[in-house]
């Protein structure tokens, strides 16, 4: 099978799968976008996807995502970085990212509010709030969900950043469904100080069903379309 077979077979797969989730919650399949997480694949995968329809690919680590991100210029994709995000770092990724969705410290603000307006244009973010119990956090990425609020405010205020709404990881090693109801009350009372943050970015190639299910608007998917990572 050629690589492009091999990928529309995995794109089609994960449409089909995150069709019959919505279904089965009542919603509507096309409130759900798949931003295909193209890390560790090449640039020649991404133009495959973009060809085979795809309109949002994720990235996790800067240089590499830059890299990409330079390389498929040409293409109309909307770029998620959606990693670990240093603060010396913030500003350059904010000169290629269509969305950042790791913003989980106040610290970032500044930078990527920088690199927004030096690159004279909007930048969505999302605030990434961990679910993890407090034993599992240390660590991992995830604003505190008391700390959810003033975050969220500090990216809304914030010149060149638009606060478009929420992002989380499942805990490890848990039943997703329990971490994502907690996630649907957080972005319930996000969207009760600030209307418009309505994205909420929740699902991988394990957990997607249960994302959809309580009402995630996009999923994250990197090995259910590209296969395991090299
Ligand atoms: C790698 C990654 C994904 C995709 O994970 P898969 O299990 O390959 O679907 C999603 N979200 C984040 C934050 C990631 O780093």
């Amino acid at each position: 099978m050629s690589r492009r077979a091999e990928l529309a077979a995995g794109l089609a797969a994960t449409q089909a799968r995150v069709a019959e989730a919505a279904r089965a919650a009542g919603r509507d399949p096309d409130e759900i976008t798949i931003t295909v997480v193209t890390k560790f694949f090449p640039a020649a995968d991404v133009r495959h996807l973009a060809d085979l329809g795809v309109t949002d690919v994720g990235e996790n680590r800067h240089q590499e995502a830059m890299a990409k991100a330079a390389d498929c210029a040409d293409l109309a994709l909307r770029w998620h970085y959606i990693g670990g995000l240093q603060s010396n770092k913030a500003a350059a990724v904010a000169g290629y990212a269509d969305v950042v969705e790791s913003v989980d410290r106040s610290r970032l603000v500044g930078g990527l509010s920088r690199g927004a307006v030096e690159r004279g244009r909007d930048l969505d973010c999302l605030v990434q709030v961990s679910l993890d119990p407090p034993e599992q956090r240390d660590g991992r990425s995830g604003v505190h969900p008391d700390e959810l609020m003033a975050l969220a405010d500090s990216v809304a205020t914030a010149e060149g950043l638009v606060l478009r709404g929420l992002m989380a990881v499942a805990p490890l090693g848990a039943e997703p469904e329990a971490a994502f109801d907690e996630l649907a009350r957080l972005a319930e009372l996000l969207r009760a100080q600030h209307p418009e943050a309505t994205v909420l970015s929740a699902g991988m190639s394990n957990d997607l069903e249960a994302a959809v299910s309580r009402g995630a608007t996009h999923v994250r998917i990197g090995r259910a379309v590209l296969g395991e990572r090299p």
